[in-house]
Order: structure tokens, then sequence, then C-alpha cells
């Protein structure tokens, strides 16, 4: 994993003075690695009954189309607010100053499925937390929660079912 972990890129101040952003694109531009961290993800739930998996805008489209794509799973996506056509459920969710919603369309998750979601990167938990109250709100059943990469001395596990999250690299 270590190899996966060093091609991801450090940008410090971004996207704001004293966040050292985590830079996944570098990675995403590899052609062994991203199919590597594909099939490294994929092959967790191989043989795991999933008819969806749940993308969180933007970079969690990527990984979450390619994780469908593998598994023969639909993908849902969850968008910022004003860009999903059709009927949608909101939630706002709080972040270190202020607060951020989301939507997913009311139809794309039928009660009972089972429902994967992946975005990019773990940090405190916030967004995942809100993405999963509104799969939880539609009757969607969560398998897992799963990333690419994890801060974990941010601990944003916490806000997650517990056993429910996995990600990859860990930093
Ligand atoms: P959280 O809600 O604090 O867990 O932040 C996670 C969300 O913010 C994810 O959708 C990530 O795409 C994004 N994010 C936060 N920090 C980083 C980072 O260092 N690199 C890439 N994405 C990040």
């Amino acid at each position: 994993m270590e190899d996966l972990k060093s091609i991801i890129r450090n940008i410090p101040d971004f996207p704001k003075k004293g966040i050292l952003f985590k830079d996944i694109t570098t990675l995403l531009a590899d052609a062994k690695s991203f199919q590597r961290m594909v099939d490294l993800l994929s092959h967790r739930y191989v043989g795991e009954k999933i008819d969806k998996v749940v993308g969180v805008e933007a970079r969690g489209f990527i990984i979450g189309a390619a994780l469908a794509y593998k598994l023969g799973a639909g993908i849902v996506l969850v968008r910022k607010p004003g860009k999903l056509p059709s009927e949608t459920f909101k939630k706002t969710y709080d972040l270190e100053y202020g607060t951020d919603t989301l939507e997913i369309h009311t139809d794309a998750i039928k009660k009972g499925e089972r429902i994967l979601i992946a975005d990019d990167l773990l940090a405190t938990g916030g967004t995942m937390g809100a993405v999963v109250d509104m799969v939880k709100e539609l009757g969607g059943e969560i398998v897992e929660c799963c990333f690419m990469a994890e801060l974990e001395f941010l601990d944003g596990k916490k806000k997650l079912p517990e056993g429910k999250c996995f990600s990859l690299l860990k930093f």
C-alpha cells in the first residue's frame, strides 16, 4: 500500500491556510495505480450482494462508478444542491465553520436495497455521516462506507455506523 500512498501528493494551505490537502488526482492519473486501487477496493465486495453504489460529489463519483461497474451494481449520485433534476431528499450537516447540504433523488434507492457508499477520502466524517442518514431515510441497507483514503487522526469513523467503514489507505 505504501506505493499507492506515496503517489498521493500533499498540498499545503489548500483550500485554506493551515490545511494539508491530500491531492488524490495524482493517483487517479496514473493508469497502474488507478487500476490497482479499484481492483483492491472492489475485491472486498466480490460475492456480496450490492444493489447500488452511492457516489458522493465529486471525486466519489469516479471511485463509485468504477466500483459499481466492477460489482455489477447501479450507481446513485449524491450531489450538491440544485444539481439533481427530479424530486430530492436534502440533508444539511455541520462543517467546522457553517453548514453544507447534499441531495439525493428520492426514488434512487428502494426500501431494502443493499448499498455500498463510496467517497475518495474520510476526514471528520461529517460528509459521509450525512450520506448514511440519507440512504437510511430512503430505506437502503448499508453494506459499508468505503474510501480510498482516511485521515485517521481526525477519527471520522466515530460518525459512521460501527464496523461499517473501510479505507484502503490510512494517513
Ligand atoms: P469530512 O466531511 O470532513 O469527512 O470531509 C470529507 C469530504 O471532504 C470528502 O468528500 C472529501 O472529498 C473532502 N476532503 C476533505 N479533506 C480532503 C483532502 O485532504 N483531500 C481530498 N478530499 C478531501
